[in-house]
């Protein structure tokens, strides 16, 4: 079995959702005993996609933004001339673009969302906001999965691998890049982001944020909002997590003045360690979480900021 998979980069490296979707392509490629090709544009050295598992690269150097409709258009040159049965893509914004239309030029099954390698022709999703696992059946002959970031893991084990020039038709690009603009800050973008210190409403005003912004800086982690918080304008829209915001799933996830509601449970709960900071000890998020601090965010939070500060000087 031949497997293709697209890997998106950003600022000269490529996202850890692109790696991730590389090392799930490969374990899958290499359970059935098939190869793994990596697709890639522009000027990247891509060789590094060996390294999370990749047999090869092919690279469209005269491509220079990921547009959806010309990533769709490479994804399907690259699948007729490999002859992939398996093409798998990252559950981000390129991967949400691109899938549904491999999916219907290729008359292909599409399962979206897999958190776990596929078994035979069966792919298993959360469901139910992580309540239950689907077992999708795929009965075409082309298979497409789209990975949920966070949720598979990056290998590192492999080596560089070979980068081939690979050109397809791909025509003009709908959007048109005007300005690239890196980030001023050094903040981690959130889905990307290994831990995250997230707020609520508990904090009072978005002119607290300062502590949620410092305990963040000191532990290397993103910093993200419960919904209302976004609503009413104390933080951006991109911060908020859940339901109707973004999902994501970081070793660690501090709650400070969060309540615990299901819809932001929905977006976080898949964090592998939970840490909750509420004055309330009957919130509802101390039932999901590893470790709970009953007690003031305001009196919490910098005593926290003090022990990082504390042991960061150690290192
Ligand atoms: C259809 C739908 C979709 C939704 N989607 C989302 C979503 O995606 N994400 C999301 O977050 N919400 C979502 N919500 C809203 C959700 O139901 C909750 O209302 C929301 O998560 C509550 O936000 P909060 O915990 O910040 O605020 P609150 O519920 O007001 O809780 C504040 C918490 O802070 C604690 N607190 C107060 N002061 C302090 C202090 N000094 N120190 C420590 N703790 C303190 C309180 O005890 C309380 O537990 C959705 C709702 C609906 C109906």
């Amino acid at each position: 079995m031949k497997t293709i998979v697209f890997a998106e980069h950003l600022n000269g490296k490529f996202t850890k959702s692109s790696l991730e979707a590389v090392s799930y392509a490969s374990a899958w490629s290499a359970s059935v005993g098939g190869t793994c090709i990596a697709i890639t544009y522009g000027s990247i050295d891509a060789s590094v996609l060996g390294t999370a598992g990749a047999n090869e690269v092919w690279k469209m150097d005269a491509l220079s933004a990921a547009d959806g409709e010309q990533i769709t258009k490479l994804m399907l040159a690259a699948q007729k001339e490999s002859g992939a049965t398996a093409i798998v893509l990252s559950q981000d914004l390129i991967g949400k673009s691109v899938a549904p239309r491999l999916s219907v030029r290729l008359n292909a099954g599409l399962v979206s969302g897999a958190s776990f390698l596929p078994t035979g022709n069966i792919v298993k999703k959360n469901v139910f906001s992580g309540k239950a696992i689907a077992h999708v059946t795929v009965n075409s002959e082309i298979s497409i999965v789209t990975v949920l970031p966070n949720s598979y893991g990056v290998n590192a084990a492999g080596a560089a691998c070979p980068v081939n020039a690979f050109n397809a038709e791909v025509g003009t690009a709908r959007v048109r890049v005007k300005e690239v603009r890196v980030e001023e800050s050094e903040s981690i973008p959130l889905p990307e982001a290994d831990k995250v210190v997230s707020a609520g409403r508990g904090m009072k005003g978005p002119e607290n944020w300062g502590m949620i912004e410092e305990l963040a800086k000191e532990l290397g982690a993103a910093t993200a909002c419960s919904r209302p918080v976004s609503d009413i304008g104390w933080r951006p829209h991109h911060e908020h997590v859940g339901q109707t915001g973004i999902a994501i799933r970081p070793n660690l996830y501090i709650a400070v003045g969060i309540s615990g509601a299901i819809q932001h449970l929905a977006g976080v709960n898949g964090s592998k360690v939970i840490v909750v900071i509420n004055k309330d000890p009957e919130a509802p998020f101390f039932k999901a979480a590893d470790y709970g601090i009953i007690g003031d965010a305001f009196e919490v939070v910098p005593q926290l900021i003090a022990a990082a500060k504390a042991f960061n000087a150690t290192k």
